[in-house]
């Protein structure tokens, strides 16, 4: 079985939330973190076309199954689209599937020059 691990304090704490000081967080209240408009759509944590290229397209399952692992807890997931592997709703549409594609090609082109 392959799984997703992602690290977390003794007390259990998610990793995104250890060392963040208090007076630095920010309740973005259901607003895009991006542009302030309504955050109606789920970013993925992790970069989708990434979880296909190392656990593929199909339904994980038996020899391909998947499993996430939160503070230990153990979820199993059963495609890249999982809601699982998603924020809350925390970015708006536009934002999520305009604006960030950008960044997202800018991003996959430097992992292939580093790692070419
Ligand atoms: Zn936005």
């Amino acid at each position: 079985m392959k799984a997703l691990l992602e690290l977390a304090s003794e007390k259990g704490e998610p990793a995104m939330e250890l060392g963040i000081p208090d007076d630095i967080r920010h309740d973005y209240a259901g607003q895009c973190w991006w542009c302030g408009s309504v955050a109606d759509t789920r970013e993925h944590r992790y970069k989708r076309s990434d979880l296909i290229r190392d656990f593929g397209k199909g339904t994980w399952l038996g020899e391909s199954a998947v499993s996430r692992v939160l503070a230990g807890v153990k979820t199993d997931i059963r495609g890249s689209k999982s809601e699982n592997l998603k924020f809350e709703r925390n970015i708006c549409g536009a934002c999520n599937n305009t604006l960030s594609e950008v960044i997202s090609a800018t991003f996959t082109r430097s992992c292939r020059v580093r790692n070419a």
